[in-house]
């Protein structure tokens, strides 16, 4: 009976996962899509929370006690950067400061926020659409989240937009700063490091072709997308769309429209027969469902835009997610056709 008993405790401890403090790397992540890159690279090797649970919008977070003492014990602290994370500096401040931070956007080419209604004739001046390459005479502030009720600062050129992720190749940028970062704090598994971001990576190359096959079928004059809030801007840069207009102004979830400006995008909307109107499941659609209900648009309110969704959901992990927004979008804009 005690043989039996000890060898069912040995079955359960071998089930377990690796408690965190034998693991070489303890890792936080700020974000749920951060984390599953995070992840990807650390394998077996790394115990990786996020600070944010899914479902969670980014723009309106405020850490909590538990978090702060979390992120004070982790060996590092991986965030998205570009200035997306506006609670970055109390957070760190009050974990004692002593936590390593990897901005892990440094390398990618970043899109200023308002280039909202720019039509892609402008760019056929040849002109780049990037404000610069972060960390490379590009650094970005954080946005406040509350000044976004006031009409500046987020519309100004020179702003940075950090949705990066929207575009599978800046998730590899990710992954190769994700591996330096793990191998220099444990230089004896970068080996396997680099081979488990290798791999990541040739899924996230497959992504990016399936997404560019997917959005092939759709008219060059109907890719056009409204959402919600700015977010859209790397995957529309990287897939040929343009985003005409946002319902609320700038990056952040917490803009409110005036009423002027919503009667123009109605109107707008309805003129350019815009067949689907894009929200986010993080963010109230209520704005967005009135612009369409007075213009004939249909309205979309599942993209998934700052976080993942739970283990059912469609979007359990990054490459599900991308992958859901292509379907859902393009099965949108083909259904006004
Ligand atoms: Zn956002």
């Amino acid at each position: 009976m005690l043989r039996h008993l000890l060898t069912a405790a040995l079955c359960l401890v071998l089930a377990l996962p690796a408690a965190a403090q034998d693991v070489p790397l303890k890792v936080t992540a700020t974000t749920t899509i951060l984390a599953d890159a995070a992840r990807s690279v650390g394998g077996d090797l790394a115990a990786v929370s996020s600070l944010l649970p899914p479902d969670t919008d980014g723009h309106a977070y405020e850490p909590t006690a538990a978090d702060i003492a979390g992120v004070a014990q982790a060996d590092m602290l991986l965030t998205v950067g570009a200035g997306y994370e506006t609670f970055l500096g109390r957070l760190l401040e009050n974990a004692g400061g002593r936590v390593e931070t990897v901005e892990v956007s440094r390398g990618l080419e970043i899109l200023p926020l308002g280039l909202v209604g720019h039509s892609r004739d402008d760019e056929e001046h040849d002109e780049s659409p990037f404000l610069g390459v972060l960390g490379e005479g590009l650094e970005c502030e954080p946005h406040e989240h509350d000044d976004a009720v006031t009409d500046e600062p987020e519309h100004e050129h020179g702003s940075c937009d950090p949705h990066v992720w929207m575009n599978p190749r800046n998730v590899i940028g990710w992954v190769d700063n994700i591996v330096a970062a793990f191998s220099a704090a444990d230089p004896a598994n970068a080996s396997a490091y680099r081979a488990n971001g290798k791999r990541y990576i040739e899924q996230l190359e497959a992504l990016d072709a399936e997404i560019e096959a997917l959005v092939s079928d759709i008219p060059d004059d109907q890719r056009i997308l409204i959402t919600n809030h700015e977010f859209m801007g790397y995957f529309a840069q990287r897939y040929g769309f343009e985003v005409v207009a946002t319902v609320l102004p700038g990056m952040n979830t917490g803009g409110e429209i005036d009423p002027q400006t919503l009667a123009e995008l109605i109107i707008r909307v309805r003129d350019e027969h815009v067949p689907a109107i894009f929200a986010e499941v993080s963010a109230n659609p209520q704005i967005a469902e009135v612009v369409a209900a007075e213009s004939g648009a249909a309205v979309v309110t599942s993209l998934y835009s700052e976080s993942l969704g739970g283990a059912d959901s469609p979007a359990s992990t990054y490459i599900d997610l991308m992958r859901y927004n292509a379907q859902t979008i393009t099965a949108a804009l083909l259904a006004g056709e």
